[in-house]
């Protein structure tokens, strides 16, 4: 019987991703769901807190909005060099071989070195310095939309949660209204480690959010030729590519599925 239903979902899967891959052939769209008006012709800012987010967690996000059809400008801005092996000068310039290769050129990409926001699992990042950076930054390149964690932040890192806590702060106190936050979702530990699996799921979810707030979900799902390019930007990242990350790269959902929420 249970070999039965892992056989059903297999196939299901299968099926699924088939489908939306010659969906995408015959329509020149590069996601799930074609990317709203406001995600095309615009300038996007990533916020991330660590060298290795950008991909590890936003690879599907960042292929189909730095495609050349939507005409995007799309920045990443790391809030640490990731520092906590004192390797953080080398991971800087993983950082931008790693956009490179995602389509980021090195002048859209900014890693903060500031001494209160270090790579820690224990110390807190204040919000309101975040902010504050967040605003220089997208001041200074008329940012529309920016992107990051959500209130989890994927991993339960606390610099990833603190980097949503700014952007949060930001958008409500300095945004203006003209500036819109999306967040990466977060999902239970064995949905993250299903890879491809979580499709049928991350549709249905999808789908059930649209459903109640409508156009502020969107999912995308890379293509092969996409998780390649993600994957190649993974290996840019040499310092932090132990045993356990390959685990993560060959596992993970968001590696290849991402869904992004309108919080504001
Ligand atoms: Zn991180």
């Amino acid at each position: 019987m249970l070999a039965l239903a892992v056989s059903g979902l297999i196939l299901i899967t299968v099926f699924t991703y088939i489908y939306q891959l010659v969906d995408r052939f015959e329509t020149g769209a590069s996601s799930i769901d074609p990317p709203s008006p406001y995600f095309d012709h615009s300038n996007i800012l990533l916020v991330t807190a660590h060298p290795d987010d950008e991909c590890m967690f936003f690879g599907p996000v960042l292929c189909n909005l730095t495609s050349k059809s939507l005409k995007n400008q799309v920045h990443v801005l790391c809030l640490s060099k990731g520092d906590a092996e004192n390797l953080g000068n080398q991971r800087k310039r993983e950082l931008v071989k790693s956009c490179q290769v995602l389509g980021i050129p090195s002048s859209r990409v900014k890693t903060v070195d500031h001494p209160d926001l270090p790579d820690s699992m224990k110390i807190e990042w204040n919000a309101s310095l975040v902010s504050s950076i967040i605003q220089e930054y997208v001041t200074k390149h008329d940012i529309q939309i920016i992107i990051t964690f959500d209130n989890y932040g994927v991993s339960g890192h606390t610099n990833h949660q603190a980097a949503y806590r700014g952007a949060l702060q930001y958008v409500k106190t300095s945004g203006n209204g003209t500036v819109s936050l999306y967040k990466l979702p977060s999902v239970s530990l064995v949905r993250k480690y299903i890879g491809l699996g979580d499709l049928p799921l991350a549709i249905f979810s999808s789908r059930m959010v649209k459903t109640s707030t409508p156009k502020n979900s969107l999912l995308f799902l890379s293509s092969p030729g996409q998780y390649l390019i993600t994957h190649k930007a993974m290996r840019q990242h040499s310092s932090q590519l132990v045993w356990f990350r390959w685990l993560y790269v060959i596992f993970s959902r968001y590696m290849v599925i991402n869904e992004l929420e309108k919080v504001s």
